[in-house]
């Protein structure tokens, strides 16, 4: 059986302290989870949150690895960094960052192999978007994401897949739980047809977008969501406690 994993993504919110004041909030709700929990947090919040977290059940997490060991690579961090805070998950591929800071396929396969290699458990994102999803391309692009992100991965299941379309995210609109569940299914038969399908099983595919405490219930009772990657959400400790609470 697959553990369900509910992650927030705190994006560029929360200095270190203010950081620190949301995981102590967020801590005692979430004590007796179910679920994986994991909060990634902005770079320079690592040091004081991953402190802060020290007794809790909750992970530490980065939003983005570089690929190489270290070197001339101005304002990027690297695994080594990561791992000497207790950082045990790092975001990689993230719509916003394909949308604006250029990352491709490529580099999200660099960065996931690189990650894996240093002991990180990768939370992958892909997604289609809004004018993908409306010309039916969504599979193709999908498919695409997996087969160029995805490659050269030894155990498949040591990392997390987020399934996070574009037009859902920050945007208030969720996919329905249906399409969710109907998407990230295609993304495990791909998976299965790329590795292998128990390799495919044992995969945990989280669902992205405007997820909440209101849909959270219906998404999560859904056979291929495994949990959920939170934007918006995660920012309130009340809000992102009641999602990874959602079986209660
Ligand atoms: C995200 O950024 O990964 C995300 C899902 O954001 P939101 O929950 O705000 O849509």
């Amino acid at each position: 059986m697959r553990k369900p994993i509910i992650a927030g993504n705190w994006k560029m919110n929360n200095t270190a302290s203010e950081g620190v004041a949301l995981v102590k909030a967020i801590a005692p709700l979430v004590k007796d989870a179910n679920c994986d929990v994991v909060v990634c947090v902005p770079a320079i919040d690592i040091p004081a949150v991953s402190e802060a977290l020290k007794g809790t059940n909750i992970a530490l997490g980065a939003q983005n690895v570089h690929f190489a060991e270290k070197g001339a690579f101005t304002g990027e961090i690297s695994a080594a960094m990561l791992k000497e805070y207790g950082v045990r998950y790092v975001i990689i591929g993230h719509s916003e960052r394909r949308q604006y800071f250029g990352e491709t396929d490529e580099t999200v396969n660099k960065r996931t192999l690189a990650a894996l290699a240093a002991g990180l458990t990768p939370i992958v994102c892909i997604g289609e978007s809004l004018e993908e999803r409306e010309t039916g391309k969504t599979e193709a692009v999908l498919e695409k994401q997996i087969r160029e992100g995805l490659k050269g991965i030894d155990d498949i299941a040591k990392i997390v897949v987020a399934y996070e379309p574009v037009w859902a995210i920050g945007t208030g609109r969720t996919a329905t739980a249906q399409q969710a569940n109907e998407t990230i299914g295609f993304i495990r038969k791909t998976i299965a047809d790329m590795f292998c399908p128990k390799c495919a099983e044992a995969l945990r595919i989280q669902y992205g977008g405007s997820m909440n405490a209101g849909n959270c219930k219906e998404l999560m009772a859904m056979p291929e969501i495994d949990g959920g990657l939170i934007g918006g959400a995660s920012l309130k400790a009340p809000d992102f406690a009641a999602i990874v609470n959602y079986d209660k």
